[in-house]
């Protein structure tokens, strides 16, 4: 594996790796941009297949994280980490501590969450080491963001409703729920509580029943991506629109809170298009979390944390107008925030230059 062209390929500022020995712990925290400040992203921890996997995630999440935070306009830029956990092995307050001592040698260039596999204790248990991680348990790293990432995303379905011409107005609409966990559930109880008609489905029978039971959501009938409906919220995983599921899709709109939707983000965001379907990027209409974790962090009151993530619907609205005359709107969403990337850069530039 050539590192430094892994690196070059997506201009990655650093990679770096450590190995506890006390804990046996293995992770690797990848900047991919500091251009617009210190970088907010989640540890994944994960049983990888071997290293390079591993690598290569936390390579492509960390990129991921640089356009959100650039799409957002927070002024913070983008990176991931990821534990290589054994297969089976339950984290340990031991590995957390150590993880969080990982992450306070990049003396707050690196802040971490939480993300898949990381659960808020486990946040907690970094932030004993660490002032540099948000989320976990406690209110002082800023609890848990999914309600805020749930409101960001409704807001972005109003866009994406102004958008087609539609009239905002969810009575009689029916949107369909992939995964009713704790960004799904919110949003479907959003859109419930604005007249919308939900169908849900979930792999995991006590979610999926407290939805029944508490929104009174349908049931899928089969595979909720060919749902006639709406608006289709994918709030589970990853990578769930490729070819199959794009050509059987009976939506107007595809607009949720998971991150990385697309399988092949220019080859299926195109053909999302192509089907006459609008797609609100994910990484634009889910950054609610991250506006409220790295809000709290920089120092931003409650108001403009909220009037933040209200702008979602705008920035959406932008977005998806660029689309128009491009392939994609995923394609529309990248361009957006590299624009934001590059102002940034010329304005440190010039910030540099007066300073001589
Ligand atoms: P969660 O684990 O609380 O909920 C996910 C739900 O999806 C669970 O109920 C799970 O059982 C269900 N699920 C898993 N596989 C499924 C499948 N094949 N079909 C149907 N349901 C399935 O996670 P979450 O925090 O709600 O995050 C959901 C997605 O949103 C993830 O992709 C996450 O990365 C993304 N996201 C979350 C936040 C946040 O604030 N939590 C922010 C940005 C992005």
């Amino acid at each position: 594996m050539k590192l430094f062209e892994l690196l070059a390929d997506h201009g990655h500022e650093r990679l770096a790796f450590h190995h506890d020995e006390a804990t046996g712990l293995r992770s690797i925290i990848a900047i991919h941009s500091t251009v617009l400040g210190n970088a907010l992203g989640g540890t994944r921890r994960w049983a990888y297949t071997d290293e390079a996997e591993a690598i290569r995630d936390v390579l492509r999440l960390s990129e991921g994280m640089t356009y959100k935070a650039a799409a957002a306009d927070l002024p913070m830029g983008g990176a991931k980490s990821v534990i290589l956990a054994k297969p089976g092995a339950a984290a340990t307050e031991a590995e957390g501590r150590a993880m969080g001592r990982f992450v306070d040698t990049f003396s707050g260039t690196y802040i971490a969450a939480e993300d898949v596999g990381v659960t808020p204790q486990f946040v907690d248990w970094m932030a004993t080491e660490t002032n540099h991680v948000m989320g976990g348990d406690s209110v002082s790293h800023g609890g848990d963001p999914s309600p805020f990432t749930a409101q960001g995303c409704f807001n972005a379905m109003k866009a994406c409703l102004k958008h087609l011409g539609k009239k905002v107005d969810f009575a009689g609409m029916t949107v369909a729920v992939q995964g009713v966990g704790a960004t799904g559930f919110r949003l479907a109880k959003l859109c419930k509580e604005a007249g919308a008609t939900i169908v849900a489905s979930d792999t995991n029978n006590a979610n999926l029943e407290k939805a029944v039971k508490e929104l009174g959501v349908t049931v899928a009938d089969g595979n909720i991506f060919n749902t006639k409906c709406d608006i289709l919220a994918p709030c589970a995983l990853g990578a769930v629109l490729d070819e199959r599921t794009i050509a059987n899709l009976k939506c107007s709109i595809v607009c949720g809170t998971a991150n990385n939707q697309l399988a092949h983000p220019i080859d299926d965001g195109a053909r999302v298009k192509a089907a006459g379907v609008l797609y609100g990027p994910d990484f634009v209409v889910n950054a609610g979390g991250l506006i409220r974790l790295a809000g709290l962090y920089i120092g931003l009151t409650e108001a403009q944390i909220n009037q933040k993530i209200d702008h979602i619907e705008q920035t959406t609205t932008a977005v998806l107008k660029e689309a128009n005359s491009l392939p994609s709107a995923y394609e529309a969403a990248v361009s957006y925030a590299k624009r934001r990337i590059e102002h940034g850069r010329t304005n440190r530039k010039t910030a540099t230059a007066a300073a001589r």
